[in-house]
């Protein structure tokens, strides 16, 4: 079976950014599956993907355009440290919070001693991203899993046997707060890959996501 719209791909991958430095490799997490055409995965990875058949290999190269976008300086914001209230403020704080582009994680790059310097851009903006990629397996889609958006494992969503609680979660996956995340697994904004990600710690997506069963992540 070729990699196609509504199959299921497990892929081993390690990827690099342009100077070679590893970014994340499967193997400090196992194979990755995925549903192909649902985005949960980054664009040109998946387009990298398509027509191949378990055993390939494949260098894909991927711009940024095609993965976490463009650098944007207008990301960047300076917000008055009397707004965090009585919360500690301190370089490399992540947390969620609506922008004019939507959700997204940001990050505290610097702190004075009137402001705090937010950056709303993905980890890996900006970057051409490099996955050495073998495809481990590809299947049909379950009906449950196309209608998820994500793949399954072991007869369940999200790592449990139940699935996310008692209830099948609309947008596919629950996080920590028990909502369904945007893009299926973990959301696709804050992942490298779909699940797991630098950015979201291990545990965190664990947790939040889908744990061993929806999307490999292991840790
Ligand atoms: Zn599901």
């Amino acid at each position: 079976m070729r990699v196609s719209k509504e199959t299921v791909v497990g892929i081993e991958y390690t990827l690099k950014d342009d100077k070679g430095n590893v970014l994340d490799a499967s193997t400090s997490h196992g194979p990755m599956e995925y549903l192909h055409g649902a985005s949960n995965i980054i664009p040109g990875l998946e387009q990298g993907l398509e027509g191949l058949t378990a055993g390939d290999t494949k260098v894909v190269v991927v711009q940024p355009v095609d993965a976490y976008g463009e650098y944007s300086d207008k990301l960047i914001q300076r917000v008055p440290l009397d707004r965090f209230g009585a919360n500690k403020v301190e370089i490399g704080m992540r947390f969620h919070a609506e922008t004019n582009l939507g959700m997204r994680v940001l990050v505290i790059r610097h702190v004075d001693e009137q402001e705090a310097v937010l950056d709303g851009n993905h980890e890996l903006a900006g970057k051409t991203l490099t996955f050495d990629v073998k495809v481990v397996s590809v299947r049909a889609a379950e009906l449950t899993e196309l209608a998820h958006g994500h793949p399954h494992q072991e007869g369940g969503c999200c790592g449990g046997g139940g699935g996310c609680g008692s209830g099948e979660s609309e947008g596919g996956c629950c996080s920590s707060e028990g909502e369904a995340s945007a893009g299926g697994c973990c959301s696709t904004e804050g992942a490298s890959t779909g699940c797991c990600s630098a950015e979201e710690p291990a545990a965190q997506s664990k947790q939040g996501g889908c744990g061993n069963g929806g999307c490999g992540c292991s840790a």
